[in-house]
């Protein structure tokens, strides 16, 4: 039951076979009985997540008028998503008291769709870092191997989904962090285009790059929770105002004579033998489904690392501004006066990685730099966005790796940023373009599960799921499951 899809239980609760209370207490049952090995979730939410069934089974029951599309199925949110009177930790010290007062635009909009929080999850610290081991909450284990790391920063959600701990999650991808989890725990992520879901009440990192989205089994279930997450929001300035969309409508297209693009760049020698073997099968089944395969150039795509790495540690030192010890968040001891009261607050505060990214972001906006390094990379950032669009010229979308690897082992980056950072080199260039991007499951190397990453025009999401539920119809990647969690 618990490795279904939200699709299949969706059918269970409709049909009645299922009622939402049973549901929701088996998934706390393991969520009790599994968090404490993978620490996937910073907050557990029982009781109110068991009193929110008990009312959407009366709802159910009683209604004779049309219910919320995803009544009584549950839901994990990224701990970066403020969420009404519960704990909102951002994956920092600095934010471990602090109790939101409001929810962000997804939860309330997930809530509306009938959809029961059952958590928040473990994330890198302010959503940096590929690998979850930045989070002060400790380290999250991939469900496949409990020594490797579930990818980052959104690896909690990605954890909770491959273990059979929730059918469904929300997390944030501002560089990668929702495709990379997808790809290292082996289940479907999307990062929609830039503005199509509402960032008011998420804490900020990158703001011109960050975008929430959904973890789920199968396109189809990404389909669903896209329907309930994205429109218009008048509170978030860069929300782009269109009409919304059924994204299940377009799923069983038939993709024959659909031009899928290949990067040159991205299928290079740098690429692991075994997962460039593993995913030219993956390609192959999109061949046989009718689509053609097209070399393409992403010529500026090696820039993709420098630029981003300058940009989003300088949006993050604004950003960041904020928790200095006053208005909210974490307070030092005693301070002797204002000046250590900022510096101690904000020293103990934050772990490393986010000071090494405030560190770097004050000096790339500093006056002296300010031309070599933000200007610079804002250039080579449009540069990035004209490759793209120069591609979608010649092709309908772009397939690539993921990840340059499966899952590594806990600990085995972590003391090398530069080779951290290494690990988002094929997801950052969408991000700096503004694109939607999806990455599902494709095949197994090392035992550990790899993602086929589809990328996308501006707001062409419905052709992405298009392509990943074909795939999915053809391949039964998505459904395996680790059988160390059965
Ligand atoms: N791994 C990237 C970083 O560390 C991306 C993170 C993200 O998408 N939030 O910044």
């Amino acid at each position: 039951m618990h490795f279904n899809t939200l699709t299949a239980l969706k059918t269970a609760l409709d049909n009645k076979t299922l009622s939402s209370h049973e549901l929701l207490s088996l998934y706390l049952k393991r969520i009790q009985s599994l968090n404490p090995e993978l620490n996937a979730f910073i907050s557990i939410m029982e009781e109110s997540a068991l009193l929110e069934a008990k009312k959407a089974d009366e709802l159910r029951a009683q209604s004779t008028h049309p219910l919320p599309p995803l009544l009584g199925l549950p839901i994990a949110h990224k701990d970066l998503f403020c969420t009404d009177g519960v704990k909102t930790s951002c994956g920092s010290k600095m934010l471990d008291n602090f109790i939101a007062p409001y929810d962000a635009t997804v939860v309330r909009k997930c809530r509306e769709a009938g959809l029961i929080t059952v958590g928040k999850t473990n994330m890198d610290e302010f959503a940096m870092g590929s690998s979850n081991e930045n989070s002060f909450y400790g380290p999250v284990a991939n469900p496949w191997n409990k020594a490797y790391v579930p990818g980052g920063s959104s690896g909690g959600s990605a954890a909770a989904v491959a273990a059979g701990l929730v059918p469904a999650s929300t997390g944030t991808d501002t560089g990668g962090s929702i495709r990379q989890p997808a790809s290292l725990c082996g289940i479907t992520g999307l990062k929609p285009t830039y503005g199509r879901v509402s960032r008011y009440g998420m804490v900020a990192f990158a703001s011109s790059l960050d975008q929430g989205g959904p973890f789920a089994r199968s396109a189809e279930d990404i389909a669903l929770l896209l329907n309930a997450m994205t429109g218009f929001d008048e509170r978030d300035s860069t929300s782009l105002n269109i009409p919304s969309e059924d994204y299940t409508q377009h799923l069983n297209r038939s993709i024959e004579g659909l031009k899928i693009g290949l990067p040159k760049e991205y299928f290079s020698h740098a690429l692991n033998p075994t997962m460039q073997k593993t995913l030219e099968e993956a390609l192959k089944t999109l061949e046989k489904l009718g689509a053609t395969l097209v070399e393409i150039s992403l010529p500026h795509s090696h820039l993709a690392i420098p630029t981003y790495y300058v940009l989003a540690p300088a949006e993050c030192s604004s950003n960041l501004s904020r928790y200095d010890g006053v208005r909210f968040g974490y307070r030092c001891e005693k301070p002797q006066d204002l000046n250590d009261l900022y510096m101690r607050s904000r020293g103990e505060g934050f772990g490393a990685e986010v000071k090494r990214r405030i560190l770097i972001g004050t000096y790339v906006l500093s006056a002296g730099y300010y031309d070599a390094y933000y200007l610079q990379a804002q250039k080579v950032r449009q540069l990035i966005k004209q490759d793209f669009e120069e591609a979608f010229r010649q092709v309908d979308v772009i397939a690539s790796p993921t990840t340059p690897t499966p899952a590594f082992k806990i600990g085995e980056k972590i003391s090398d940023p530069v080779t951290m950072y290494q690990c988002d080199m094929y997801t950052l260039s969408l991000n700096l373009a503004g694109l939607p991007g999806l990455s599902m499951p494709a095949g197994f190397v090392d035992n550990l599960p790899v993602g086929l990453q589809l990328m996308g025009h501006y707001l062409q999401e419905s052709k992405l799921l298009n392509i990943a539920h074909r795939y999915q119809s053809e391949t039964d990647w998505h459904l395996q499951h680790p059988s160390s969690m059965e």
